[in-house]
């Protein structure tokens, strides 16, 4: 008998609502450990800081921030932070929850964590960028560390970003402590291969989904949803193994081009301007167009809650890769079950991102930097391991793959959970 959790109120579609009737479809396959499945709906820990900065022109605004730490059961809490206007206190859960079963679901030492400040980072100069990202870091120190918390780059934060956590983190504790972040720039601890790592995991993922349903990627139609560092990179690695990027999204609008956009053209315009920008190579059409066009791999690497009921049905696509985190709402992924289209989940799908800086992390401890080809194949083998896992699990239960990676990643976080048993 446990108590409703009274600070959200999760809809059927919501973030929070998602995961959890993600977790409700993984019960029937965890035995004896279901004992221990309410410790999955709910994060171990919340916390919200108030971050007051002075702007440029003399005021003061304050913003929010979170930090929720999901599970610690199999090691230190792992995930990013965002900056974005929309963000919520019920949105980071989500995103903590789903970094839980993403660091179970390829086996890293860690349990699951996220960040974030409602914020528009793109109203912000440098400097005022630079004092919110060290008062929200000074204000959730107390609850961060390289044992205990490790944030991480995720939507509109970069290296410069973590750059600036390591350093107050840092400054307050008297030290130089490289491991409290990953995805730093390399002079500062970062790794070879951390910018590309959860785009080339998409890519990685995807093509092994593709081998496996005979779907040849020579000539492939690709519609990429979000150009950020997961969507592009994992379109160029498509191209590069023959595929043509038919459309692409991103916050700017939508570009169309079925003859396969440039995209060594494309990626310098829409990294300053938008992929609008880009007219000369493509057509521009409203953004609910982009779920209409005709493609054979669907690549949603943006936001949460972007493949409805209504788009899942319209969709032509035969693979979804969701590069972005719960990109897919429960009754659209019941939609693209029934209709016979393969999703390579999120907390699969884009895990090499975190399997890079969980490399990283371990390099800043022994102080010995691998080269880039080591990192490379390192995380093409923990990714296909940890898929050919999961699609044997999907295989024995006859269940959709979201929901098998599901169960082996809850099986090792409650087994751990059991293992440790509660304190005290
Ligand atoms: N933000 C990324 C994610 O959603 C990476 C997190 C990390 O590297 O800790 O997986």
């Amino acid at each position: 008998m446990s108590e409703k959790l009274s600070f959200v109120s999760p809809t059927a579609n919501s973030p929070w609502g998602t995961y959890l009737s993600q977790v409700d479809r993984v019960v029937p396959y965890l035995g004896p450990l279901a004992r221990w499945v309410e410790t999955l709906k709910r994060p171990k820990r919340a916390l919200i800081v108030d971050v007051p900065i002075e702007m440029d022109d003399g005021t003061i605004a304050h913003f929010e921030g979170y930090r929720v730490q999901h599970n610690m059961s199999r090691g230190p809490g792992k995930g990013g932070v965002r900056f974005h206007p929309d963000v919520t206190l019920e949105e980071v859960m989500a995103l903590s929850a789903w970094m839980t079963i993403k660091t179970a679901a390829v086996n890293l030492p860690y349990g699951g964590a996220k960040g974030g400040i409602r914020v528009d980072p793109k109203k912000l100069s440098l400097q005022e960028l630079e004092k919110i990202t060290r008062r929200y870091t000074s204000e959730i120190g107390i609850i961060i560390g390289p044992h205990t918390d490790i944030p991480a780059p995720d939507v509109n934060t970069n290296g410069q970003i973590m750059a600036w956590m390591m350093d107050t983190y840092s400054m307050n504790v008297g030290g130089t402590a490289t491991g409290v972040v990953t995805g730093k720039p390399l002079h500062l601890g970062g790794s070879l291969g951390r910018v590309k790592a959860t785009g080339r995991g998409v890519f990685v993922t995807g093509r092994e989904a593709a081998r496996r349903l005979g779907m040849d990627l020579r000539g492939a139609r690709i519609a990429v949803q979000g150009f950020g560092n997961v969507g592009s990179v994992a379109a160029e690695l498509f191209a590069e193994a023959g595929a043509k990027i038919v459309a692409v999204q991103d916050h700017t609008g939508t570009i169309v081009n079925t003859n396969g956009l440039d995209l060594a053209k494309l990626i310098p315009v829409a990294n300053k301007e938008g992929v609008v920008a880009f007219k000369s190579g493509g057509d521009i059409v409203p953004n609910e167009d982009f779920w209409n066009v005709a493609c054979d791999i669907l690549i949603p690497a943006a936001l949460e809650g972007q493949i409805t009921a209504e788009r899942a049905q319209k969709t032509t696509a035969k693979l979804v890769l969701e590069g972005a985190n719960g990109p897919t709402v429960p009754q659209a992924d019941d939609i693209l079950a029934e209709r016979g289209v393969l999703v390579v989940p999120d907390v699969i799908c884009n895990a090499g991102g975190v399997t890079v800086s969980y490399f990283e992390w371990v390099q800043d401890f022994s102080s010995f930097f691998w080269d880039e080809d080591e990192i490379n194949v390192r995380l093409d083998r923990i990714m296909m391991n940890a898929l050919n896992q999961i699609w044997d699990t999907a295989d024995k239960h006859k269940i959709t793959l979201r929901t098998a990676t599901y169960a082996v990643a809850c099986e090792r976080i409650l087994m751990a959970r059991q293992e440790r048993g509660l304190y005290p």
